[in-house]
């Protein structure tokens, strides 16, 4: 299945999802997207981002390297193609941490795809985030805030909101959403010929 968790920059989807991995890593693949935005103090080429220039994205673009790619305050973020379709192969939980029109994106490939929104409880809340972040100028913070807006208007094409008041609480509702969605009739279709099958043989 593939599990796209977007939010307001500073909703902290990033520490959710890192502990997600961290307590349930065994059940999901996390997608490294590519961007054209320079890295912030200690983040890492291939873990955090893959950190390309313009060109390079481009060329991304064009050899259909790109599941989805949006275009997100000056700077370009896109999900590479080869990652996703082998771990989902490999019958795996693919992780996409992305923003609202590159969601839109996969519901419209992969229409089984599960889309949850997270946000801080408020609005204030969200901006003393990113101020306290200290990684942002002003310009950006206002900038990421005016998105913020805009994303608000998209919130209800997603499947869940998360209001994410306590890390804790939110990952472990975090997973048990993502496992739920195993139970979807649509996702056991398999499991019930079977038994149906079985049925049939034992009449
Ligand atoms: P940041 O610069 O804070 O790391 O990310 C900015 C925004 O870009 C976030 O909302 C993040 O979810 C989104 N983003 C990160 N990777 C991708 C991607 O591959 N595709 C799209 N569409 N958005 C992405």
């Amino acid at each position: 299945m593939l599990i796209v968790i977007s939010g307001f920059s500073g909703a902290g989807k990033g520490t959710l999802i890192r502990r997600l991995m961290a307590e349930h890593g065994e059940d999901y693949a996390l997608s490294v997207s590519a961007t054209t935005r320079a890295p912030r103090p200690g983040e890492v080429d291939g873990k955090d981002y893959f950190f390309l220039d313009k060109a390079r994205f481009q060329e991304m673009i064009h050899e259909d390297r790109l599941l989805e790619y949006a275009r997100y305050v000056d700077n370009y973020y896109g999900t590479p193609r080869d990652y996703v379709e082998e771990q989902m192969r490999a019958g795996k939980d693919v992780i996409l941490e992305i923003e609202i029109q590159g969601a839109l994106r996969i519901k419209g490939q992969y229409p089984e795809a599960v889309l949850i929104f997270v946000t801080p409880p408020s609005a204030e809340e969200l901006r003393s985030r990113l101020v306290n972040r200290g990684t942002e100028t002003d310009e950006v913070i206002r900038k990421r805030m005016n998105r913020a807006a805009d994303e608000a208007v998209g919130v209800e094409a997603y499947d869940y909101i998360l209001i994410n008041e306590d890390v804790e609480r939110s990952t472990e509702l975090l997973h048990k959403v993502i496992q739920i969605q195993h139970m979807r009739v649509s996702q056991k279709l398999p499991f019930i010929y079977e038994i149906n099958k079985e049925l049939r043989t034992l009449e």
